[in-house]
């Protein structure tokens, strides 16, 4: 079977990992966490980071160190992994869900649109005026690793002066305007997660310039203790990362640039490989200039349901190889069932449609040629005796 992403960990990951067994630092405490904090604050060009146990509750220590609180709403996309919702539920908080764009991300534009109607300012605060909700944070997602227009989501949040998390799950490497993205939010989390470009097993950091914010983070995530005693000044969270983790990580963020590379070039090749399928509606992921590339796959046709995409799936299972669905939107999952939301034509019109296909780093040329051919067949033979109708 042709996997759809799996870890690439063929660099330093089994040196570290036996450093740590060595020393017998396996534990939250260890060189490694430090080492893999200072490398992901680089790479982000961010002069903070906070090493957490995962992306999710990297993200939930995000939104309560930004004053996310009981019945607060978070504004973020319905276009998204639930984790970016949950994050927002676990304060108590309930997600405000927005529609995307052509690049995937949360709609600028809407954001803005849907504050200006909804909203009204009151004693420093914003108001949802149907439900009288604060609105406590607006969190962008890097989807695939592309940047949305983040200078007008920062305009957004300061003409309200509301706290910009962006949720940088997948999108470590990523760059916005030819810089790397640490400075755009007040906080962005990114996950090390097993199927990101980056893995630490399980994961996440958080980045940012903001020395208080990044403290308080680093004091909510490893419980709140003061000094070297039993003694904590407020609830925190054990969200510590273990040295073996960041062993691991350490060893995969010395190949990044390498990984990103690899990214870019998988993408290129299913662009080339794909581009005759065009004409018959067939299109590639968006990609943001700087994306990082995260995932790559095509796009059906406008007319496509998800039951034609269910079953192309499955025929490139039978060929041996793997290829998924995406994120089905937030609003249409049982938990979020009634949210708030904006009009979300456009991720309704897309997530149905989407074919994730192998992208791992270590994909070889041959593995990637076997895709493209049997993609190209099985679609085509579709067309001619059609089991769907595009
Ligand atoms: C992976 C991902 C997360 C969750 O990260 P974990 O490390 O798995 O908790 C959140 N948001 C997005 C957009 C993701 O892709």
């Amino acid at each position: 079977m042709i996997p759809l992403a799996v870890p690439n960990l063929t660099g330093n990951e089994k040196n570290y990992l036996e450093h740590c067994i060595d020393t017998t630092y396996v534990s939250s405490v260890g060189e490694y966490v430090s080492k893999l904090e200072q490398m992901t604050a680089n790479a982000t060009g961010s002069d903070f980071a906070v090493a957490t146990s995962a992306g999710t509750t990297g993200l939930h220590a995000a939104l309560t160190a930004v004053g996310v609180g009981p019945g607060d709403l978070v504004i973020l996309p319905t276009f998204t992994f639930i984790a970016s919702a949950n994050a927002a539920a676990h304060c108590k908080a309930i997600p405000w869900l927005m529609d995307i764009d052509d690049t995937w991300c949360m709609d600028a534009g809407i954001v803005k649109e849907e504050i200006e109607k909804h909203c009204e300012r009151k004693d420093g605060n914003l108001l949802h005026i149907d439900t009288g909700r604060r609105v406590a944070a607006i969190m962008p997602v890097y989807t695939l690793g592309n940047i949305p227009d983040m200078d007008q989501f920062r305009s957004i949040a300061d003409d309200y002066d509301i706290p910009l998390v962006a949720d940088a799950a997948c999108a470590v490497g990523a760059k916005y305007k030819n810089s790397a993205f640490g400075s755009l939010a007040d906080v962005s989390v990114l996950s090390f997660n097993g199927n990101k470009t980056i893995t630490c097993g399980g994961g996440g950091m958080a980045v940012g310039n903001n020395e208080r914010l990044l403290s308080h983070i680093r004091h909510l995530t490893t419980t709140s203790r003061v000094g070297v005693e039993y003694d904590f000044d407020m609830i925190g969270f054990n969200y510590r990362m273990t040295n073996i983790q960041a062993a691991v990580g350490c060893a995969q963020m010395e190949r990044l640039h390498e990984f990103i590379a690899a990214k870019h070039r998988i993408r290129l090749f299913y662009e080339k490989q794909f581009k005759a399928l065009k004409s018959i509606g067939i299109s590639l992921f968006p990609m943001t200039e700087g994306s990082s590339c995260w995932f790559s796959g095509i796009v059906l046709p406008a007319a496509s349901k998800l039951e034609d995409t269910r079953q192309i799936i499955q025929k490139l299972k039978e060929r041996g190889i793997e290829s998924r669905t995406f994120w089905k939107p937030v609003h249409l999952q049982e938990p979020y069932l009634s949210a708030h939301r904006s009009s979300v034509e456009k991720a309704e019109s897309v997530w149905e449609r989407i074919i994730t296909l192998p992208c791992s780093t270590n994909i070889t040329e041959n593995e990637l040629q076997f895709v493209a051919e049997s993609l190209r067949e099985i679609v085509t033979v579709n067309l001619i005796t059609p089991v769907y109708n595009f």
